[in-house]
């Protein structure tokens, strides 16, 4: 699943290390008694969109493996009639909605052998995302229509249809709908399609042994493109009219499957693979065995589209369809491996991504993921990739797209240049061949490595996924006559605040390169003091060769002044990894700013995107905390002059055959120079927003974006009321979330004022509802006291959007991001009579992240002013 909440804070409880074992049917955690198991399940539904109800009828073929007169399994919101066990009534039915659990009492004991339940239903369908459920759309004609979907991930199946609704209860569906629809889509091809009048009935054929889950079904007024890779039926659906937007998706995901069927050695089992665009719903994609659904802004590429929007679909795709192996074929026995799905699917689809578009350098524009997930990990309270989940209904707080998505992957990506390439794939194969059609544990995969690399990678990555942090690993240097160098490698947990408690320690598996072009040596850090020889003194070093690895480094002061004086030459990787590591060490109050500052200075004219991304976010960190301060301009001068001589180089107009990263580079650093005040910028910007309203075709839609913010950064009324024209003419949803996030970039109050406004404005379409709440955080940046005014004053309707994430998204986002809107005790105080109480740990962790900012506010406010004082002195001089 890819959620919006991906680049989000969603972190869970610290949890203890899990034993690893590998995986049984009757040891897998679960509130369902394992004594009755259900092999094949025959749905039959009759949704009602109009009255928000779906009639059903079940007949499902069981297994009874011990004597039994109870049968338990999952329900909400249903009740079931004419319930006959092997054709006989049944002595009671109890469906309770708080434990979302049904029990049947038979009239005797059902015996071991097969049976079979038949029930007829009634249930509902939801108009949130969850579950079945009906979405209103706004045609670019603006005509409205709606749609039916589901949405089943982690345990809502059960809404739809009573079941047993957790993983490693696999069976076979058939499902059958009953409705006027002009298409509908399902996990398989349709065996038989029959219309009645305005009604037809579609019957899919039955489905590999799956878990509920994965189950889908989507009707609506869809167009299908379709193509083959061998025997697969490849398909992208669309509303009709725009199934031709689908055509790239279409590209992409016939080259994926052909990769896929390669890299995991197994071909995709089923006879068909759909992509679904649906418009609005939930706003990210679920990866449901052979129909795979999208909100349709991530999946299909327009005209108005950017490059990063394709690369975005790519990536998404590569990540959705790696679960059709790792997810859907193998899948998890319990959600404490969630991991297994999250991280592996992550992980591949960058491999994959990286290995079609090596011009995008993809891993490069993963090292923002990773960081992010670096920052998070580094907080006393977060917690290991595997997570205790006692309960299926916590099961959705495991999806914390920090640990278990971003974290999991650089760990992935490790332990594969620890092992090789190869090995690893044989490893990943073999686990593939031995589980497909079942279930399977952390301790699985791990045998699975071993086995094919005859090592015991096993020790080295349960460090990694049973434990929360990672390791700093501080490198002393010393130099025998002959200049040749020697490295002490020592570890402790790298903490943003606060001493390690918990003595943690880590194998890590190490590489290290001495020299810029130099190849690298492994080795595994497993005894504090551990030696090395690594090349020469006056040669630079990096023990974290091409930013690959889930540790940081910090270095001594002698080969940190070698690396910086060679900084220019060293590979962009290593480059990235000690930008990264400096700017981490600086914040832990590890490292002076000014260390930091002098690497971000000898970028020089360097052309690298993704060093230069980070480094305006930390300058652009630290410019926040200087607003309203004595500071802020001498800052704000200081910072734009480091963008200068790159921004000098660049130019604002792309020239032939500029590979992606140096197209980004350039937007990036105009945006921040228009940001930051840069006068020339600023005037550029408008004389191109001015040719734009009089001619849109001068400004292509990757410009836009960049030209739009810097015009309504610096916006008086005049210039924002061109914006809110814009908005109001955009041709479709990609257009107007571009033209809404650029107006929300206001500095002036009274329009920061009137574009709150807008973001709460009904002339945003249904479909686009989830996005309100970016809008408030895009305006907190300027006017966070504005921003947190509106949310405090809509929250209702603002979250809306986010039924089952409210609870997280109030204890840790809101923290995250306003925390300079009030003061932290007034928030904290708001949030509390909100927040449920078994939200309290979330709302300790966001709350310890709103006052982390505020009292590095004051220290790096201090620290840079203090580096600028000492500049002047020394050019005084
Ligand atoms: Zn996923």
């Amino acid at each position: 699943m890819r959620s919006a909440l991906y680049s989000l804070l969603i972190p869970l409880l610290a949890a203890p290390a899990l034993a690893g074992a590998p995986f049984s049917f009757d040891a897998a955690p679960g509130r369902l008694p394992k004594d009755v198991v259900p092999l094949d399940y025959d749905i039959a539904l009759v949704p009602d969109i109009a009255e928000h109800s779906v009639r059903g009828t079940e007949a499902i073929t069981l297994e009874v493996r011990s004597a039994t007169t109870h049968l338990i399994f999952n329900s909400l919101h249903q009740t079931l009639d004419h319930v006959r066990f092997d054709g006989r009534p049944v002595a009671d039915t109890v469906s309770d909605d708080d434990a979302q659990l049904t029990k049947l009492t038979l009239t005797r004991p059902a015996a071991p052998g097969v049976h079979r339940l038949t029930f007829s239903y009634h249930g509902k369908i939801e108009s949130q995302p969850f579950g079945l459920y009906t979405q209103t759309f706004k045609r670019p004609d603006g005509t409205t229509d709606s749609l039916l979907s589901t949405k089943f991930e982690a345990t809502d199946a059960r809404r739809m249809f009573p079941c047993w609704d957790e993983p490693a209860f696999r069976a076979t569906f058939r499902v059958t709908v009953t409705m006027a629809s002009s298409a509908t889509i399902s996990n398989m091809p349709i065996a038989k399609r029959t219309v009645n009048g305005a009604l037809s009935t579609t019957r899919f054929q039955r489905t590999p042994k799956m878990p509920t889950y994965l189950v889908e079904l989507t009707a609506g007024d869809f167009k299908l493109i379709s193509a083959h890779v061998g025997k697969t039926a490849v398909g992208i659906w669309a509303v009709r009219g725009q199934e031709n937007d689908g055509t790239t998706a279409l590209a992409n995901a016939q080259q994926i499957l052909a990769d896929y069927n390669d890299y995991f050695d197994y071909p995709f089992p089923l006879p068909k693979l759909d992509s679904i665009a649906t418009p609005g719903g939930f706003s990210g994609a679920m990866e449901n065995w052979g129909a795979i659904t999208y909100n349709d802004q991530l999946l299909l590429v327009t005209p108005s589209s950017t490059i990063r929007d394709r690369q975005v679909a790519y990536a998404v795709q590569a990540h959705e369809m790696a679960h059709q192996w790792n997810g859907d074929l193998v899948t998890m026995g319990w959600w404490d491996d969630l991991w297994l799905n999250e991280s592996f699917a992550s992980w591949r689809a960058a491999e994959e991504t990286d290995l079609r578009h090596p011009d995008w350098q993809w891993w490069e524009i993963e090292d923002a993921s990773k960081e992010g997930a670096m920052a998070a990990d580094a907080r006393q309270a977060s917690h290991a990739i595997q997570q205790h989940v006692t309960n299926e209904l916590e099961a959705r707080s495991a999806f914390d797209p920090q640990i278990t998505y971003a974290k999991g992957e650089a760990v992935l990506r490790m332990l594969e240049a620890y092992v090789g390439p190869d090995t690893f794939r044989a490893g990943i194969r073999r686990y593939m061949k031995a589980h497909a059609f079942s279930n399977a544990t952390t301790a699985d995969l791990w045998l699975a490595l071993d086995a094919a690399s005859g090592r015991t990678v096993s020790e080295v990555a349960e460090d990694w996924t049973g434990q929360a942090g990672y390791p700093l690993v501080t490198a002393t240097t010393e130099c025998d006559s002959a200049g040749n160098r020697s490295v002490t490698l020592r570890q402790n947990r790298f903490l943003l605040e606060g001493d390690d408690t918990g003595h943690s320690h880590w194998r890590v598996p190490m590489r290290i390169r001495a020299g810029t072009d130099a190849g690298t040596q492994t080795l595994l850090l497993a005894e504090d003091g551990q030696r090395v020889d690594a090349g020469r003194c006056d040669q630079p070093l990096s023990l974290t060769p091409d930013a690959i690895g889930f540790y940081r480094v910090a270095y001594d002061d002698a080969t940190l002044d070698t690396d910086r004086l060679a900084f220019s030459h060293l590979p962009s990787g290593d480059r990235i990894a000690l930008l990264d590591d400096q700017w981490a060490l600086v914040q832990a109050d590890r490292q002076k700013l000014d260390r930091y500052l002098g690497l971000a200075a000898a970028m020089g004219t360097d052309l690298n995107d993704r060093a230069w991304s980070q480094i305006i976010d930390a300058l652009g960190q630290i410019e926040t905390y200087e607003r309203g301060e004595s500071g802020h301009d001498a800052f704000t001068a200081y910072a734009r002059s480091i963008l200068m001589p790159v921004a000098g180089v660049l130019g604002w107009n792309a020239r032939p055959n500029d590979p992606p990263p140096l197209l980004h580079l350039r937007r990036q650093v105009i945006r921040q120079l228009g940001e930051w005040g840069d006068a020339d910028t600023v005037a550029e910007a408008r004389r191109r927003f001015d040719a734009y309203l009089a001619n849109p075709a001068s400004l292509d839609p990757d410009d836009q974006a960049v030209v739009l913010s810097v015009v309504a950064t610096n916006a008086d009324q005049q210039g924002f009321d061109e914006l809110r024209g814009l908005i109001r003419s955009a041709h479709n949803e990609t257009e107007l979330d571009r033209y809404l996030r650029a107006l929300m970039r206001v500095r002036d109050p009274v329009l920061a004022r009137q574009a709150l406004d807008v973001a709460l404005s009904p002339e945003i379409p249904p479909q686009a509802d989830s996005i309100r709440l970016q809008l408030i955080f895009a305006v907190s940046d300027q006017n966070p006291a504005l921003a947190w005014a509106t949310f405090r004053d809509h929250v209702d309707q603002i979250m809306a959007a986010h039924p089952q994430y409210r609870p997280l998204l109030l204890a840790q986002y809101i923290p995250e991001y306003l925390w300079n809107a009030l003061p932290a005790d007034d928030l904290e105080a708001w949030l509390k009579t909100r927040v449920p109480p078994e939200m309290a740990s979330n709302l300790a962790r966001g709350m310890q992240a709103a006052r982390f900012k505020l009292r590095k506010k004051t220290e790096l406010t201090a620290a840079a002013d203090a580096f600028l004082a000492s500049r002047t002195r020394v050019a005084s001089r």
